[in-house]
């Protein structure tokens, strides 16, 4: 005889049921409760962890979402900036070509307003003058005109400018009556007479070729100016520099004297171009 089980359930209103069933039965009733509650609990944390899972994962979505804007916010900012600096960078080569080519063409009119012929290598493309088209310039542009005004500047480094030595032009370039025996005769170079002493300067950067005593020159220095030009200076009364020596355009090189056939101090200059003696007066005295 299987053992019966009596639940009695009571209402509210005092009424009471009982129910009746096996052990067994309860038991099974039991296992049953205890089993569902079991997967419920299995099934709300599960439910809870996909909850939280599918949050995080959102949350991950929307931070990776704001980071790839500002990425591509900076990449925009970037872009612009680079493009801006390389268009100033273009602006300013433009500006530095177009201010290159101006002086190249300022010492080019210089020079030859002196008389000498500009014959730099023509490497350098677009060498219009300050009135020609605005270049529109890159970094190809800006080397040629470097390297023009660079052969320019080298040039008339080399190019004997402005006066020697103070005094006054006491006797021109080419034939003349000569002092001493009155005979016609080629000066072949210019005269600028003052005191014995003043002192004589390089008018241009050059190597010293020779110095010393020269029949008809006495005490005598020739210096060499890069390829083309030299310079003579005659009848000093002291030398300063020995062959070899580098000048610069305005070094002293001595002073000026009466040595040689010289009828008074004064200071006997002559400029070479190529080898040829030629009139160093617009060389010479550049502001009349
Ligand atoms: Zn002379």
């Amino acid at each position: 005889m299987e053992e019966k089980v009596h639940l009695i359930i009571t209402g509210d209103n005092r009424e009471s049921r009982s129910v009746v069933m096996t052990e067994k039965r309860l038991q099974r009733l039991m296992r049953g409760g205890i089993v569902t509650a079991v997967l419920f609990a299995i099934f709300s944390v599960v439910s809870v962890y996909t909850l939280i899972q599918d949050h995080s994962r959102q949350q991950r979505m929307t931070n990776l979402e704001s980071q790839v804007k500002w990425l591509s916010d900076q990449n925009d900012h970037l872009r612009n900036q680079v493009n801006r600096q390389r268009s100033e960078k273009r602006e300013l080569i433009s500006t530095a070509v177009n201010h290159l080519n101006e002086r190249s063409t300022q010492i080019e009119t210089l020079l030859q307003q002196v008389g000498v012929d500009v014959a730099v290598e023509e490497t350098a493309a677009g060498q219009e003058g300050s009135g020609g088209p605005y270049i529109e310039a890159d970094s190809g542009n800006l080397d040629d005109a470097l390297f023009y005004s660079g052969e320019l500047l080298k040039l008339a480094d080399q190019v004997p400018l402005g006066c020697p030595t103070e005094g006054y032009l006491s006797s021109s370039f080419g034939r003349r009556r000569d002092p001493f025996n009155g005979h016609m005769a080629f000066h072949s170079g210019i005269d600028i007479a003052h005191f014995t002493g003043t002192k004589v300067y390089a008018t241009a950067s050059g190597t010293v070729v020779s110095c010393g005593v020269v029949s008809g020159y006495g005490k005598m220095v020739k210096i060499k100016h890069g390829d083309r030009f030299s310079t003579v200076y005659g009848h000093l009364q002291k030398i300063y520099l020995k062959p070899g020596t580098k000048v610069a355009r305005g070094d002293a090189i001595g002073t000026m004297g009466n040595t040689g056939r010289s009828t008074g101090p004064h200071l006997h200059y002559e400029i070479h171009d190529n080898g040829h003696a030629i009139n160093p007066y617009n060389l010479t005295f550049l502001n009349r």
